[in-house]
């Protein structure tokens, strides 16, 4: 027991950063200074966490309000952010997903009233069995644990695989996106705290927040480790 607690102690002390390769010095695997380097986004739409010079709500939420109330992003989708994105959910580098999840639970701060219940954004079952994980439930799961919030892995399911999304325009995405989830858990009169990897257009999250609203939601507020400009 006294070795292992040891074995970890010095493992946590020697592990090396994952961006200088230095010593880290401590449990999130990226040390002070490049952890203070990281592109936090400041000012930002209240409603869809869009970067923006003045926290107020941006053009695209004020002509059409989405069905999430709040939505909290801990950075920019920037480098160095956006290479350990990449490396945690392409390379399957669980490392870096694990550093990202406990700094952004760190930067980030859950809306009040409290969730009652963090959702991770589902992928559908084939491409979660091609990448071996939901990067989204890795993410999830490390705020649920800082926050001390219970995390519902399998509230939702992705019914629709919508494969080449990145090819297609807003309005395709959104008919691509419609009934593509499926709510399974008990959401009825619940605040859920929706949380993906990245927000990008904010599609995927409004269609998945639509989704839990149908099945009793009382609201949803969204939290990610990035957003897109
Ligand atoms: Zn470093
Ligand atoms: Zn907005």
């Amino acid at each position: 027991m006294v070795y292992r607690v040891i074995a970890r102690f010095l493992s946590r002390r020697l592990a090396l950063c994952l961006l200088c390769h230095g010593p880290a010095g401590n449990e999130a695997g990226i040390c002070r200074a490049c952890a203070a380097e990281l592109p936090v986004l400041g000012s930002a739409c209240p409603r869809c966490a869009l970067p923006l010079p003045t926290a107020a709500a941006c053009p695209g939420c004020l002509r059409r309000p989405p069905a999430i109330g709040a939505a909290r992003c801990a950075w920019h989708y920037a480098y160095p952010v956006a290479q350990l994105i990449r490396r945690f959910k392409h390379d399957g580098d669980l490392a870096a997903g694990h550093s990202l999840g406990l700094l952004a639970a760190r930067q980030l701060r859950p809306v009040e009233p409290l969730p009652d219940l963090l959702v991770p954004v589902p992928l559908h079952w084939r491409r979660r069995w091609q990448r071996g994980f939901n990067q989204a439930e890795l993410v999830a799961e490390a705020l649920g644990r800082a926050w001390q919030l219970p995390v519902g892995r399998r509230v939702m399911c992705r019914i629709r695989a919508g494969a080449s999304q990145q090819a297609l325009d807003r309005r395709q995405r959104l008919a691509n996106l419609r009934d593509s989830f499926s709510v399974r858990g008990k959401v009825q009169g619940l605040r859920i705290g929706l949380v993906d990897d990245v927000i990008t257009t904010g599609a995927t999250l409004d269609a998945a927040a639509a989704a839990l609203l149908d099945s009793g939601a009382l609201s949803i507020s969204a939290y990610a480790l990035a957003r897109t400009p």
